[in-house]
C-alpha cells in the first residue's frame, strides 16, 4: 500500500552547509528532508565534478571494480590515489588538478587583482582552443573556477 498515494510536497527552509545561506526547498513530507545544499551550491558541485572528470578523475573500470569489489563508488585521482570523495573546490585544488591540466594542453594563465576584484585570463597557445577572460569577481576562487569551467566546456564539447 501507499505506492500510488499522492505525494505531499511541502515547503522547507534549509541552511546550506556549504555557503551558510538560508534557502527554501520542496520535499515530500513522507521523506526525511535531506537537502543540505542550496540550488547554487548543488549546481556548482556538479560543475566541479565535471571539471575534475575532465582533468582525469574517474570511477574504476569494470576490471578494477572486479578486482577490488568495494571500490565501485570510489574516485581514482589522476596521480593514482583512490578516495571515496572528490577534493574540495578551493584555490589549492583548482591549481593542483585543473590549472595543471590546462597548462599541459598549452594554456597560459594570468591572475590580476584591481581594487579587491579578480580577473583571470586563460590564453591558449595552441589553436583551436579558446581564450577566456573572467573579470571583476570578488571571490578569486570563483573567478578561477568560472574561467576553467568555460574553457573545459568549449574544449570538451567542440
Ligand atoms: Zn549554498
Amino acid at each position: 500500500m501507499g505506492n500510488h498515494e499522492e505525494p505531499a510536497y511541502k515547503r522547507f527552509e534549509g541552511t546550506c552547509r556549504t555557503c551558510g545561506k538560508t534557502f527554501i526547498y520542496h520535499n515530500s513530507v513522507k521523506r526525511h528532508p535531506d537537502h543540505q545544499e542550496c540550488p547554487q551550491c548543488e549546481a556548482e558541485k556538479i560543475e566541479w565534478q565535471e571539471l575534475l572528470e575532465w582533468s582525469g578523475f574517474r570511477r574504476p573500470t569494470q576490471e578494477e571494480a572486479r578486482i577490488a569489489r568495494d571500490v565501485n563508488e570510489w574516485w581514482w585521482y589522476p596521480d593514482g590515489d583512490i578516495f571515496i570523495v572528490l577534493p574540495d573546490l578551493d584555490l589549492n585544488n583548482l591549481f593542483k588538478w585543473v590549472v595543471s591540466k590546462l597548462v599541459e594542453i598549452g594554456y597560459e594563465i594570468t591572475v590580476r587583482c584591481f581594487s579587491g576584484k579578480w580577473d583571470v585570463s586563460l590564453f591558449a597557445a595552441r589553436q583551436p582552443f579558446p581564450d577566456i577572460d573572467i573579470k571583476c569577481i570578488e571571490d578569486p576562487k570563483q573567478a578561477l573556477f568560472q574561467a576553467c569551467y568555460k574553457v573545459m566546456k568549449k574544449v570538451r564539447d567542440e
